[in-house]
């Protein structure tokens, strides 16, 4: 079953989410969550949903960038981007630290600020400690997209949007972002943005 994605201004996308018990974890009520938390991910599409966003105050996010989603991008964009693709998982409890401090600055979108996107600015590296799916501990490092992925899902457990990270004059609709910046590199549209 899909689930409905709360759009900013939902009181439930400012809160800090809560610590799940190994036990929730595994029960059945957990892991249905997880199974639709699944399905709408990939329907949005997206690339991360994290708990809150489907009304659900709690330390759990789940994570895909498959093969598909980067087959038309092209290997200059993926390399830039130190994007490659991201087998199915899940982030339970996370604690995040950063390893290498950035920042990388690339437009970012948000499937709860829906049709918007913005440059955001964010550390290359992290390592993440948390649980998965079976409440086994896990240490992720990422770098690149995987760890811009990791942000904003962790994130969104603690009541943070990219809104309060992005180079604010950046921010605008995905239409514009189409029709006047996608194609320029993001040296050339933070310059253009920020001329004044
Ligand atoms: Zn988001």
């Amino acid at each position: 079953m899909k689930l409905n994605i709360v759009q900013v201004g939902e009181p439930v996308l400012r809160k800090r989410a809560r610590d799940l018990s190994p036990e929730e974890i595994r029960s059945k009520t957990i892991q249905n969550l997880i199974e639709q938390m699944k399905v709408t991910m990939r329907e949005a599409p997206g690339v991360g949903l994290a708990a809150p966003q489907i009304g659900e105050p709690l330390q759990l996010a789940v994570i895909e960038d498959p093969p598909q989603y980067l087959q038309d991008m092209p290997d200059e964009a993926l390399k830039e981007r130190e994007r490659a693709a991201i087998p199915f998982h899940v982030i339970i409890n996370p604690q995040l630290s950063i390893i290498d401090a950035g920042p990388v600055e690339f437009f970012e979108g948000c499937l709860s600020l829906s049709g918007f996107t913005a440059i955001v600015p964010r550390a290359r590296g992290v390592e993440v400690k948390c649980l998965n799916e079976r409440a086994e501990p896990v240490v992720i490092r990422a770098r690149g997209w995987y760890a811009r992925i990791l942000q904003h899902e962790i994130d969104h457990l603690y009541g943070t949007i990219y809104i309060d990270r992005m180079n604010t004059r950046t921010f605008m609709s995905l239409n514009n972002y189409a029709a006047h910046w996608s194609d320029k590199g993001i040296d050339e549209a933070l310059a253009a943005l920020n001329r004044r």
